[in-house]
């Protein structure tokens, strides 16, 4: 069948998709970049917040649009939406041909094969599909997602993820390995190392923190640059900066979700920590390694949350000076310990207090970024924009930038460039744009 893919939500559903995409062209189907000249759509979905879900029935909404017009259209779910809501989607959309859920994603075989609405057995999370290829149809220029493992043991109260995941389930070192090697033989010169809670990872399946025992395995495949992203703030954390610092592959780069740092809202977030806490971490980090750069998340409009809190954060942010922050509305989930929770924060108010939070943040971020004027360094080439008055960018991003979520920095395009040829490059900047981005001149 000629398949159009739709691959939604965040770097862990990605790699799910490449992997279905690698399944069903092993079957022998294709795919077209257009979903109007498909024979079937297969929409990788996200469900684990509020806003995720409303984009992807927004999405299936947009591909039932086009099956009116189209009776024939084959219509396949698969992802988080579909292992959360299966039945609300069949009894709703009747349009819909199957639903896969994301514990078993060899079942989007079945799909085609043995077409029925539910293929959802609601059995147990199968990793059958942690194979060693992949196709790389969603992945960057030069960089690839590696999963290391499903799930998450953790039990943060407001998180729906170990609902959809399931308990965390690390995969085999060597298992891991062969995929990295396959990657690499793809020409992939970034790998970034992604699952629910890495700085976890092995301890469901060695019984104790293995992610530098993994890392040491990686380093054999000598990849330009390992990114590591999703770290929960604990104690294994300074383990895995002392081995970074011992390392320069890999990125001098720590993600690592904070969620808030008030200790009553960290409480009933069931997670660790308060201010002097993350404040001592962040500092014993940045004394081991000066350089690095520090991304974080937190939600904001948890249930209670008081001005004083807010005001906790807004004193840590101004302290912490943290390179990238995102704040993230906070989104009741059915299922969660706290959906029960009754002290809910008005759209208004919450959305106030994200404003005053990214305000302060943007000023921060773009400060720590003046720092890097008349700095040379190592870039990886990400592609071209072209921007006012047609003029050509070509898009890098340092090894203090993951994809898609942080900056990049940009180099006017010289007329005589074969794009094609670049991987990495020594940039000088020159300038900060706004408080997100770089630019620089190549270094010849
Ligand atoms: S560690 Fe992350 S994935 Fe796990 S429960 Fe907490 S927020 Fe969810």
């Amino acid at each position: 069948m000629k398949i159009f893919f739709d691959a939604l939500g965040c770097p862990k559903a990605l790699v799910d998709a490449e992997r279905m995409h690698y399944f069903l062209q092993k079957e022998s189907h294709s795919f077209v970049s257009l979903p109007e000249e498909a024979e079937a759509i297969v929409i990788n979905t996200c469900g684990f917040i509020e806003a995720a879900k409303k984009e992807s029935i927004d999405v299936i909404l947009n591909y039932i649009g086009l099956k009116k017009e189209k009776p024939s259209l084959k219509i396949i779910l698969s992802g988080c939406l579909t292992e959360r809501y299966r039945k609300e989607l069949l009894a709703n959309f009747p349009e819909i041909d199957s639903a896969i859920g994301a514990r078993d994603l060899t079942k989007i075989i079945d799909a085609f094969d043995h077409p029925s609405k539910n293929l959802l057995d609601g059995g147990e999370f199968k990793d059958a599909h942690f194979t060693d290829e992949r196709s790389l149809v969603f992945s960057g220029y030069h960089f690839a997602y590696l999963k290391i493992a499903e799930g998450c043991n953790r039990n943060c109260t407001f998180c729906a993820i170990p609902l959809i995941r399931g308990k965390q389930r690390s995969r085999p070192i060597e298992s891991i390995a062969k995929e990295a090697a396959f990657l690499k033989d793809q020409g992939v010169k970034e790998l970034i190392i992604i699952s629910e809670d890495t700085i976890s990872y092995g301890l469901d399946l060695y019984q104790k923190k293995s992610l530098i025992p993994l890392l040491k395995e990686l380093l054999k495949l000598k990849f330009d640059w390992i990114r590591i992203l999703y770290l929960f703030p604990d104690e294994e954390l300074l383990n895995l900066v002392y081995f970074i610092k011992e390392n320069p592959s890999i990125c001098r780069y720590l993600d690592m979700p904070l969620q808030h740092v008030s200790a009553s809202l960290l409480k009933s977030m069931k997670r660790p920590g308060d201010p002097e806490y993350y404040l001592s971490l962040i500092e014993r980090i940045r004394k081991e390694i000066p350089e690095i750069k520090i991304r974080s998340s937190f939600i904001i409009g948890f249930s209670g949350e008081t001005e004083d809190e807010q005001q906790d954060l807004k004193t840590f942010l101004k302290k912490a000076r943290l390179d990238r922050v995102g704040f993230f509305e906070y989104s009741r989930e059915e299922g969660t310990e706290s959906y029960s929770l009754t002290k809910n924060i008005g759209k208004r108010v919450l959305r106030k207090r994200i404003k005053e939070l990214s305000a302060i943040q943007e000023t921060i971020s773009e400060n720590n970024l003046k720092k890097m004027i008349g700095k040379e360094i190592i870039c990886i080439y990400e592609g071209i924009i072209e921007e006012k008055k047609s003029k050509e960018y070509l898009v890098f991003r340092s090894e203090y930038d993951a994809p898609e979520v942080d900056g990049v920095v940009m180099v006017k395009k010289p007329d005589n460039l074969d794009p094609d040829n670049i991987d990495f490059v020594k940039i000088k900047i020159t300038e900060v744009i706004d408080h997100h981005n770089l630019g620089g001149v190549e270094v010849l």
